[in-house]
Formats: C-alpha cells, sequence, structure tokens
C-alpha cells in the first residue's frame, strides 16, 4: 500500500494557500491502491478525506483529524472513439487539452476550471449553465457499506436524475468517484480551441488566479434575482478584509488569499458577508465553500 505521513500540511494542496496539517496524509499511485487506502482508515476507524485539486476547500488552520488520499497521481486516460475515460485525479484543464488533441467537443465549457475529475464530479461543477453532470456517460465508484468499498457503475440517467445546480449524489451517499467516462462529438478542431481559448481569456480577464482563493464562495439563487457576487457588491463589502483575507474588489463572490490569510480570517469574513446579506436583504446565502477539517472554536 503507498505511504502514510503523519501531519502534513494542506495548504500548499489547496488553491486557498490555507490549512493546517492532515494527522495521516497519502498519495495512491493506483485505483486499487486508492481503495487499500480507504479500507485501512476505514478498519483503523478514522474518518477520510478524498483530495483532488484543493479547489473549492477551506481547511481549517487545526488541519484534518484523519486520513487525506490526495489523487494527483490517479492520472490514466484512455479515448474510445469519442468518449474520454479519466481517472478522478486527472485535472480537468488537462481533459481539455486532450479533447481538443482528438478533436473532441463538449469539455471546452470547462476550460481553465481549476481541480480533479473526481472533484467537478462531486461538486456538480458548473459553468455559463452547464455542468458535468450532462456531459458524463458514466462514473466507476467505490461505494462503502459498512466496513466493506464495493465497485459500482453510475450510468448517466441515473447520475442526471439525480443532480441538480452544484448537488451530486456524491454529496449525499458515500461514494468515491474512481473514473468517468465522458461522452463528447467530434467537432473541427480551430472551433473546439476557440471556445477553449476565450473561456481561459474570460477567467484570466476577471483576475480569477491573481491571487490564492477558492473560486466562489456562495453558490448563486436565481430566486434572489441576481447573483450572490452582485448582491454582496451592492452591500459595498467589495475590499472588506481581515487579516490577509479580503473580498475581492473584482469580484464580490470570491474571497482572496492576499499572502498571510488563516483559516480563520476566511471564515469570519464569509460570516461577516452572511449576516451583513441577512441583515440588510433578508437573504440566506447558502455557501459552495467546503469548510474541511476540524473547526472546533475557530473563526
Ligand atoms: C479560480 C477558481 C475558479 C473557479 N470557478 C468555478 C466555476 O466556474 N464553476 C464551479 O462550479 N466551480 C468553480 N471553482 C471551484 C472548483 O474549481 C470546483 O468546485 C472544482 O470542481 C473542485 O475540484 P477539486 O478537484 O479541486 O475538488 P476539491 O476541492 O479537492 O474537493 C471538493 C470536494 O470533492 C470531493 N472529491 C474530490 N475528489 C473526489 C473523488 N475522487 N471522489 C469523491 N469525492 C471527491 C472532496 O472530498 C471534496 O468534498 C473555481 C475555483 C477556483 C479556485
Amino acid at each position: 500500500m503507498s505511504v502514510i505521513e503523519r501531519d502534513i500540511p494542506l495548504a500548499p494542496y489547496t488553491t486557498f494557500r490555507i490549512g493546517g496539517p492532515a494527522s495521516y496524509f497519502t498519495v495512491p499511485e493506483s485505483l486499487e491502491e486508492y481503495r487499500k487506502c480507504m479500507l485501512w482508515a476505514v478498519k483503523k476507524e478514522l474518518p477520510f478525506f478524498i483530495l483532488g485539486g484543493g479547489a473549492n476547500i477551506l481547511v481549517s488552520d487545526k488541519g484534518y483529524r484523519g486520513l487525506v488520499i490526495h489523487t494527483k497521481k490517479l492520472k490514466g486516460e484512455q479515448i474510445k472513439g469519442t468518449d474520454i475515460t479519466a481517472e478522478c485525479g486527472v485535472m480537468i484543464d488537462h481533459l481539455v487539452e486532450v479533447s481538443l488533441e482528438h478533436c473532441l467537443s463538449g469539455i471546452e465549457f470547462a476550460a481553465g476550471l481549476p481541480g480533479t475529475v473526481g472533484g467537478a464530479l462531486y461538486m456538480n461543477a458548473q459553468v455559463y449553465k452547464v455542468s458535468f453532470a450532462s456531459i458524463i456517460k458514466e462514473v466507476r465508484i467505490f461505494q462503502l457499506k459498512g466496513r466493506e468499498l464495493e465497485e459500482k457503475v453510475l450510468k448517466r440517467k441515473e447520475l442526471v436524475q439525480s443532480s441538480s445546480y452544484k448537488r451530486s449524489v456524491f454529496q449525499r451517499e458515500y461514494y468515491f468517484v474512481s473514473k468517468a467516462v465522458f461522452g463528447l462529438k467530434k467537432a473541427p478542431h480551430t472551433e473546439i480551441l476557440s471556445k477553449i481559448k476565450e473561456n481561459r481569456a474570460s477567467r484570466k480577464e476577471k483576475g480569477q488566479y491573481r491571487y490564492p482563493n477558492a473560486g466562489s464562495i456562495f453558490k448563486n439563487n436565481y430566486k434572489f434575482g441576481k447573483p450572490s457576487g452582485m448582491i454582496i457588491d451592492e452591500l459595498g463589502l467589495k475590499g472588506t478584509r481581515i487579516g490577509d483575507a479580503e473580498v475581492y474588489k473584482e469580484h464580490a463572490n470570491f474571497i482572496i488569499n492576499r499572502g498571510s490569510a488563516t483559516a480563520s480570517d476566511v471564515y469570519r469574513l464569509i460570516r461577516i458577508i452572511e449576516d451583513e446579506v441577512y441583515k440588510k436583504r433578508g437573504i440566506k446565502l447558502e455557501r459552495e465553500v467546503l469548510l474541511i477539517g476540524d473547526w472546533e472554536g475557530q473563526g
């Protein structure tokens, strides 16, 4: 089985560059090892957390008491006809490159999206109203049943029916993505390339990569008539700062780490936004960023 290390700081494995240590940390090199790592934690009665690109999480300053299984080496991929099969640790932007190389269209909407296949499926990541659930043909998973892990295949119909805006079956069940098949279609190289370029440029232009962050902090709820970022902006919260955590001036739904922000700084800022939006607009924002680890007495 892959080496299990002790007390590994998680900050470098997150796009926020924030977070305390994992008491146990491992990087499996194959899907079989990945399975064994999960079983190792189950047998020891330790909680475990699957870490992809760390692009949607805020890890507590106190870290995570359990086993963190990082999927960065689970990078197998295969092309068959117009399908691409990718293991859970494949980076989305890499998948976009592979699709372009093979003139396969359908995933260019996600160009420039940080994170992995596993994370995108778990979050049902969405860009310009297109979500991951809509391009998936099937997903192979490990399902935790008691102290055992069973392999199972989820078919497209089941995935689509169980998904909605930024929600997926993976958030509700003990399902862990091992690999996924993306059903794409042939299209001219130039057409795919121009969409990819446009999407990457738009993210760059919005300053999304300028400072460490975890993307949108809150989900949008169109019942409120406008995106969460606009509501936060209208309340004049852009630029509000605690320590090195700041409501991004370029996009009010982002919190940036200006260098040495702690998880506690970010958390306190999140609470300020939530309180202000509730007090002044009567709106309860729903968090998109996931708080990971030990938050007792934090913030
Ligand atoms: C600059 C920036 C821009 C962003 N823009 C967008 C955007 O436009 N749209 C959008 O939807 N999101 C956006 N995000 C958020 C983020 O990119 C997505 O949520 C992404 O899908 C997270 O993937 P990840 O691999 O980093 O997941 P992580 O942050 O590592 O994990 C997120 C969750 O997925 C789970 N997970 C990871 N791998 C697996 C697996 N193999 N099996 C089961 N569960 C797993 C984790 O346990 C965790 O609960 C943005 C983030 C940043 C930093």
